[in-house]
Parts: C-alpha cells; sequence; structure tokens
C-alpha cells in the first residue's frame, strides 16, 4: 500500500474498519468466517495512540497493570469485501453479535463467504446494539447484480489478518502510555507558560490602571480574552490543573 486515504484509515495505521450504523445497512462479502473467525482480547482507551490495544495478558500487560478492575473486551476480528468501495475491509465485533450474525445466516439458509449479505445495525450504544444479517437479492433497480470478486484479476489488496490478531507487546503498550504521559507534561509546560504570562499580563494592567485594581467581571474578562488569545480553552483550565499530577487517565 502506498497511500492511505481517510482520516479513520490513517489514524488506524492504514487499516480500515468497517463502522456499522443504525439505519445505513451494508452489503458484504465475508471472507473469514467459520474456521477462520478469529477472537482476541482488547483494551478501548480513548485517550491513547492507537485507542484499541490488543492486549498480551494480563500477567504481562501494562494496560491491566495499570487498572486492574477494567478488562478488556473479547472481540471477533474478521475480513470483508465492502463492493461499493472495491476493498477488502476489517470488522471487529463483540461474540454475542457474531452469534446474532450467524444465526441470521442460518435462518437465511446463507453461506456469508459464498453470498452477498446485507448486514444491519439497529441502536447507537454498547447496551442497545443488536445486528441483523439478510441475503443481499438483486433487484435490477438499487440493488445492481454484484459479482464474487476474483482479488487476484481484480488487482484488490487482501490484507493480511495477521497483525490485527497478534497482541502489542509488553513494551509497545509501554510506549503508548508513554506517549501519553509526555503529551500530559508537555500540555503542562504550556499551561505554567500561559500562567506566566497572564501574570505578566495582568500586572502590566494593574500598573496602567495607576494601582487601581480592576472590578471582578472585567478582570474575568480580560482573562479570557488573553486565553482565547493563547488558544488555550478557559473551559479546560481546571482539567488541564488536573494533569499536573501526572495520573494516568485509566
Ligand atoms: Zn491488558
Amino acid at each position: 500500500m502506498t497511500a492511505v486515504k481517510g482520516l479513520d484509515a490513517i489514524l488506524s495505521g492504514g487499516t480500515q474498519f468497517i463502522t456499522f450504523e443504525d439505519g445505513k445497512p451494508l452489503t458484504l462479502l465475508f471472507i473469514d468466517w467459520y474456521d477462520d473467525l478469529v477472537g482476541i482480547r482488547e483494551h478501548y482507551e480513548s485517550t491513547l495512540n492507537p485507542k484499541y490495544v490488543r492486549c498480551p495478558g494480563k500477567d504481562v500487560c501494562p494496560l491491566c497493570a495499570a487498572n486492574p478492575g477494567k478488562y478488556p473486551g473479547f472481540k471477533i476480528k474478521f475480513r470483508v469485501f465492502d463492493p461499493k468501495d472495491q476493498k477488502v475491509k476489517f470488522v471487529s465485533l463483540a461474540k454475542t453479535h457474531i452469534q446474532k450474525l450467524n444465526t441470521e445466516f442460518n435462518l437465511e439458509e446463507i453461506d456469508p463467504t459464498k453470498n452477498f449479505v446485507t448486514i444491519y445495525r439497529s441502536g447507537k450504544g454498547a447496551s442497545d446494539t443488536s445486528y441483523s444479517a439478510r441475503a443481499y437479492r438483486p433487484n435490477g433497480q438499487d440493488k445492481p447484480e454484484l459479482q464474487i470478486p476474483n482479488f487476484d484479476e481484480m488487482g484488490i489488496e487482501v490484507p493480511s489478518l495477521e497483525e490485527q490478531i497478534t497482541p502489542h507487546t509488553p513494551e509497545a503498550i509501554q510506549g503508548f502510555m508513554d506517549a501519553l504521559l509526555a503529551g500530559a507534561a508537555q500540555q503542562q509546560e504550556q499551561f505554567q507558560q500561559m500562567q506566566q504570562q497572564q501574570e505578566q499580563f495582568q500586572q502590566g494592567q494593574y500598573q496602567q490602571q495607576q494601582g487601581q485594581f480592576p472590578p471582578q467581571g472585567q478582570q474575568f474578562q480580560q482573562q479570557g480574552q488573553f486565553q482565547q488569545q493563547n488558544g488555550f480553552p478557559p473551559a479546560n483550565q481546571g482539567q488541564q490543573g488536573q494533569t499536573s499530577g501526572r495520573k494516568l487517565p485509566f
């Protein structure tokens, strides 16, 4: 792969994962199913880059050690062909959703690796989300005939599932966590610099006003303006201050 397109793809290191959305069914051909499915334990930490960290086991995993009460979720990974984009993409789903899809395939009497299937998601949250699947039935209008692709002939890249089912090493995970801490420390430094500048600024104002202390409201407004000029959101001030303890947010 020479070029990576799309924010999600770039952030996930060139790997394109499918996000199913409520009310937006997707028609796909499954590449892995049955014996090819692989499950792995995975942490989700919104503050880390990457956000999804594949757990190497709680005995060695720094994230498990940092938060023993927070278990990584069990996720099933597989590949699908998206005929709309003519691309092979990855899917990551919880076991319950895999079970549901399998039941639907059985009821429909379809093999999702040999027939295109349409996957429907209902619900938005983790607890109310449900999936269903139907065989894709072309109607000659908005549902065109779809050919089972020959990836080699069509020059479609089929990425390996290997990386997605290999746990991150403890060293790599420690690196993600250190990077977060380094980022927090840098933010703290910027915050302190900003505070110093602000103090100098206020002193200047104070001197200009010849000893008259500015009314509270006015001072607050000035602070706000100053913060905005520095590109520092005033609302986060409290939060920023908390990071000074270098406490991990997980
Ligand atoms: Zn872990």
